[in-house]
């Protein structure tokens, strides 16, 4: 515990001052400083974080359950912890590890839910960059029990986004209740939760439709892994392509990763019988409708997945690290959220955005591995 950092007072953030107000840029925002935090909190200094559909949603503040406000969004950071509160007792980590902050910044670890492992689910919750604030700032406050370290040969920018799309994913497919060489449909494929589950996928041994519109999503679904591609945009029958793209039978699973109501629809009529469609993506508002009849008939199993615990986290992070899954990512300044927020909106992000929050330049680029071209 040698290790020391100098902490300013005032830090870069993005926030959102009141409900469906505008993202403003600030350099002059409060750093909680090491004598403020309480036992069990640390600080982290932020090196990377990705940008969450969630984070939008947080930032209009359009879903049933209302966000804090003033807000700093962002829920994928990764950076190192800088101070520990004092009077923490048996925390597992230390000042100068490496860790990521995700969706779940603390549960209680004592309910009933959290003793199951649910902890996502705990009645004392804390959600970063919705109920407390998230990583959209240079510095962000987060608990020792529920930060998550970053494995050594995985760089931080590509651990930013496995720590809620990945973790999302992941949980959701472990929970698919599919078998290797089962298929696996994934509406929304070629985006940030999407482009993850691909390969996750085939990381368990299963076959992916991918469904998504565009050529360069399609391109990118191929490339990950994805056997069959449907683009729901030039489909003349949703529901007859992907049951002909797993030999007519229908997927086991889908896995539904597209912030649309639509994508839900159709899931009840193109599942094998027998088959699990798994509830993920979060549109604003909406109903999931399906037929009862068929639904009884197929004996289809509906099933919700809520990001995951600390092993899901760990687990995620393991096979990424392992060169299994590899974010696809444009790098970005703090100041391009806004038409982050945007580009998400109009669905034309293909991956994920990661934002810089070491630097200030505009810069754009893709940065895609190599593992994957060769
Ligand atoms: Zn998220
Ligand atoms: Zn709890």
């Amino acid at each position: 515990m040698s290790t020391s950092y100098t902490i300013p007072k005032t830090q870069k953030a993005a926030v959102v001052e009141s409900v469906g107000g505008t993202l403003q840029i600030k350099d002059d925002y409060p750093v909680k400083q090491a004598s403020e935090l309480a036992p069990g909190e640390c600080l982290v200094k932020l090196e990377f974080t990705g940008v969450c559909h969630t984070d939008l949603h947080a930032a209009k503040n359009d879903w049933p359950v209302p966000a804090k406000t003033p807000l700093i969004g962002g829920h994928e950071g990764v950076g190192h912890i800088v101070a520990i509160g004092e009077h923490t007792q048996d925390s597992p980590v230390k000042v100068g590890d490496r860790v990521g902050i995700k969706w779940l910044a603390y549960s209680c670890l004592e309910c009933e839910q959290c003793r199951k492992g649910n902890e996502q689910v705990c009645v004392k919750g804390k959600y970063s960059g919705f109920s407390v604030d998230g990583t959209f700032s240079q510095y962000v406050v987060s608990w020792v029990s529920h930060v998550t370290p970053i494995p050594a040969n995985l760089d931080s920018a590509e651990a930013a986004s496995i720590l809620c799309a990945g973790i999302t994913v992941y949980r959701a497919i472990k929970h698919s209740q599919t078998h290797i060489g089962d298929w696996i449909v994934l509406p929304g494929a070629g985006g940030g939760l999407g482009h993850l589950a691909i390969q996750y996928a085939v990381a368990m041994g299963l076959r992916v439709v991918a469904v998504d519109t565009g050529a360069e999503k399609r391109d990118l679904c191929l490339k990950l892994g994805a056997e069959k591609w449907v683009d729901f945009k030039e489909t003349k029958d949703l529901v007859k392509d992907i049951k002909d793209a797993t030999g007519g039978a229908g997927p086991h699973s889908t896995i539904i990763t597209a912030a649309s109501n639509a994508a839900y629809e159709q899931a009840i009529d193109y599942l094998r019988p027998g088959g699990t469609l798994m509830v993920v993506s979060l549109p604003g508002q909406g109903k999931l409708s399906c037929d009862i009849f068929f639904t009884v008939t197929k004996a289809i199993s509906i099933l919700g997945s809520y990001v995951g615990n600390r092993q899901d986290a760990i687990e995620s992070l393991d096979i990424a690290a392992r060169g299994k899954v590899k974010c696809y990512y444009t790098l970005k300044p703090l100041s391009a959220l806004q038409e982050t927020y945007e580009g998400l909106e109009e669905g034309t992000v293909v991956g994920r955005v990661v934002l810089d929050m070491k630097q200030t330049l505009v810069y754009h680029f893709w940065v895609f591995s190599s593992r994957h071209d060769s």
